[in-house]
């Protein structure tokens, strides 16, 4: 990863690469600051740059042999340790090398990776990652390796608090004696529970939230289509890009479900069957978690306009697509068939998650929904 892979962050960057030009790389350096900011990303092109054979005054040349590597994060000299845990291939003694290519892979897809998003993706069930003793001697058996290749040997550590005591104690020791061209980058988001006799031997770097203007940056080379939903999303995002993506994929996703939804109820209103079977084969095809997904979209956009029918507009949660389309389907949905349908959806989902055979679970579900949907509405 080079530095211009890494959004804005300009100022430390260029105090990062100065360290490089005048020779005084400090042996363990802490990058601190809240999450999403780029803290990893940032201290990973450091690690790249100080490795390029051909690096210049602004960035490492991203073509030598050693850059090759780190793109890939498969650089002799670049070590990781991260918080694991056991899981189902991993049963004893969890080490961040037992993990090693699932962290690979992640960072090539985000390297703007959050805690959770890094259990979720080694099977956490509501685990928490430690870095523990069993680390700590992996830790040291590395660094009494020679450096293979570049001059320095870099180890970078993601959420040193996550250390406990007797792996926070044996990097202390190797911070405090430190092997010659080693060089440690730890990532915190929480300084606080870090040893105090581990923070006073490090050189502390503030990474602070990030500009509205880098986070546009990286959200429309990502989204290029989505620019309306880009505004919305900086708006929210304050200053954290982590937040920013997981926003627009999910607000992705919920558009995509409105305009499959109301595609369905109105082609189901109109009884229109051919593109109802068009319809069932397209989502069909999105198998079963995507489809449970939508399903619960569904439930509520039924619960939302039955709400609206009852005309309770101050305990409605639309957003204003969801709310104009709302506006006249809500009459649909009344007392009269918002218990059944509701219903219907929930079996619909069930059975798909029973493995039932989607094409007539959906085509079933249509069926109801066109019934339903002509039900009078109950009059006491
Ligand atoms: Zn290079």
């Amino acid at each position: 990863m080079k530095f211009s892979e890494v959004l804005g962050q300009e100022e430390i960057k260029q105090r990062l690469i100065r360290t490089v030009k005048e020779e005084r790389i400090s042996h363990a350096q802490l990058f601190f600051g809240p999450s999403g900011v780029g803290k990893l990303p940032l201290a990973i092109a450091y690690a790249q740059y100080i490795s390029c054979e051909n690096r210049t005054e602004l960035d490492s040349c991203g073509t030598c042999p050693s850059c090759i590597k780190f793109a890939k994060l498969v650089h002799p000299d670049l070590h990781f340790v991260f918080p694991v845990f056991t899981n189902k291939e991993v049963k004893t003694n969890p080490v961040s090398d037992h993990f090693i290519e699932q962290w690979r892979t992640i960072l090539d897809i985000n390297p703007y990776l959050t805690e959770n998003q890094w259990y979720e993706a080694i099977g956490a069930e509501n685990k928490q990652g430690l870095i523990s003793k069993h680390e700590s001697t992996s830790i040291l058996r590395k660094l009494s390796l020679k450096s293979y290749e570049g001059e320095y040997k870099v180890m970078i550590i993601w959420l040193p608090e996550k250390m406990n005591a007797s792996a926070a104690n044996s990097l202390l020791k190797s911070i405090e004696e430190p092997y010659s061209k080693t060089i440690f980058l730890l990532i915190s988001e929480n300084t606080e529970l870090i040893l105090p006799t581990i923070l006073s031997r490090t050189q502390m770097i503030r990474v602070a939230p990030l500009k509205s203007e880098n986070i546009a940056e990286g959200l429309q080379k990502n989204f290029p289509e989505a620019q309306e939903l880009i505004e919305d999303v900086i708006r929210r995002s304050n200053g954290n890009y982590s937040k920013a993506l997981q926003m627009m994929v999910s607000d992705e996703l919920d558009n995509t479900h409105f305009e499959e939804f109301t595609y369905f109820m109105r082609k189901c209103y109109k009884r229109e069957i051919i593109d109802i079977n068009t319809w069932v084969e397209r989502m069909a095809g999105l198998g079963r978690e995507r489809l449970k997904l939508f399903f619960s979209y569904c439930l509520r956009m039924i619960r939302e306009n039955f709400v609206l029918n009852l005309k309770q507009n101050d305990i409605s949660f639309l957003s204003k697509k969801e709310d104009e389309f709302s506006q006249k389907f809500s009459a649909f949905i009344h007392s009269g068939n918002v218990y059944d349908l509701t219903s219907e959806f929930e079996k619909a989902s069930q059975h798909i998650e029973a493995n039932g055979y989607a094409r007539l679970v959906l085509m079933d579900l249509a069926i109801k929904t066109i019934l339903l949907l002509k039900q009078p509405e109950k009059t006491d």
